[in-house]
């Protein structure tokens, strides 16, 4: 058995940071929770939520904290972890939540040389933000995957592994860069593509904004709740997972067209197919716990 952390440290208190305040006083008894965000509105609104000891001083936040867990958007994590320094124990581990891992593990190497940085990715969000949006089951039952550099010490993978384990995240370990190619297909190309085509709808002449709206339950409010996602976060994403997200979007328009060319041609066995192939990837996610199994995510009114 690893030994479990005492002290825990959050930067940034959004969504991920306050879901981890929330989370650990819920599962872990006796672990001090500290934090900062950059932002005085949010660290105003952590102190009213109790999200633990909030300090002004991101250095002070993670003076005599164990582990301390970067939860800024992507294009942040360099500058974050350069305030925190002067505060960190020299044995302090040092993970964050971001979204994509090797453009993160890069700028956190560079800014902590002296440390140990264990990279991680809780497969877990909604399209919400602000301290207000977390809540305590956001790990349960979803993956949380760590990308260790080479030669990390085996207890603090160990100790990591734990912490999100206690928390009801199933935990895996994998190469940054895998991961990055891996996360490009499962959530950043969905994205992209939800951005796209809710903004295509915008910009549309022929049908109005309220006929849109009006008939959005079609299958176009689905795309509308991912193409609600935070603005800085996910720009983020796409500049610090520039190749593999312009990969898989390369294949994915050579799809597209593939299907284009199936319904100019009138093959109608080509989108049966495919159709049956997709059908089945949403089984099988549903029957591993990935998604409620009730039609149309559980709504009662439906569209066609
Ligand atoms: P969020 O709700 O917008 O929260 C981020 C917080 O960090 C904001 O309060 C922001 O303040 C603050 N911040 C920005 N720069 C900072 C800095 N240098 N030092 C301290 N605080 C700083 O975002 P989130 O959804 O929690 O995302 C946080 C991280 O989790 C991102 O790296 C994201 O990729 C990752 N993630 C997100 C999801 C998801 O579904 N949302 C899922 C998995 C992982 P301001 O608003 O004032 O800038």
């Amino acid at each position: 058995m690893s030994e479990p952390f005492r002290r825990v440290a959050l930067v940034g208190l959004g969504l991920l940071g306050s879901s981890l305040a929330r989370a650990i006083p819920a599962h872990l008894e006796g672990v001090t929770v500290t934090g900062h965000d950059a932002s005085p509105e949010v660290r105003a609104r952590a102190r009213e939520l109790g999200l633990g000891t909030i300090h002004d001083d991101p250095a002070d936040a993670v003076r005599g904290a164990e582990l301390v867990i970067l939860c800024v958007p992507v294009g942040a994590m360099g500058d974050a972890a350069a305030v925190i320094a002067p505060g960190l124990s020299p044995d302090a581990l040092i993970s964050d939540v971001g979204s994509s891992k090797e453009g993160v593990a890069g700028a956190l190497a560079r800014a902590l040389p002296a440390h140990t940085v264990i990279p991680a990715h809780p497969v877990a969000g909604t399209e919400r933000s602000g301290p207000e949006a977390g809540f305590a089951t956001l790990f349960q039952n979803r993956w949380c995957i760590l990308t260790p550099p080479a030669g990390a010490n085996p207890d603090k993978v160990a100790r990591l592994t734990a912490f999100w384990e206690a928390l009801g995240a199933n935990v895996e370990t994998m190469d940054p860069a895998h991961h990055d190619l891996v996360l490009a297909i499962t959530s950043h190309l969905p994205h992209l593509i939800a951005y796209t085509i809710v903004g295509t709808a915008s910009d549309l002449e022929e049908v109005t904004r309220s006929e849109v709206i009006k008939y959005s339950a079609g299958g176009f409010r689905d795309f509308t709740r991912i193409a609600a996602s935070d603005p800085t976060m996910w720009r983020d994403v796409f500049l610090s997972n520039k190749d593999a997200v312009l990969e898989t979007l390369q294949r994915f328009t050579e799809d597209l067209t593939a299907l284009q060319r199936a319904i100019r041609w009138g093959d109608g066995d080509a989108l049966f197919e495919l159709f049956s192939k997709t059908r089945a990837i949403r089984r099988s996610i549903i029957a591993e716990g990935q998604d409620d199994a009730r039609p149309d995510f559980g709504r009662s009114d439906h569209g066609g």
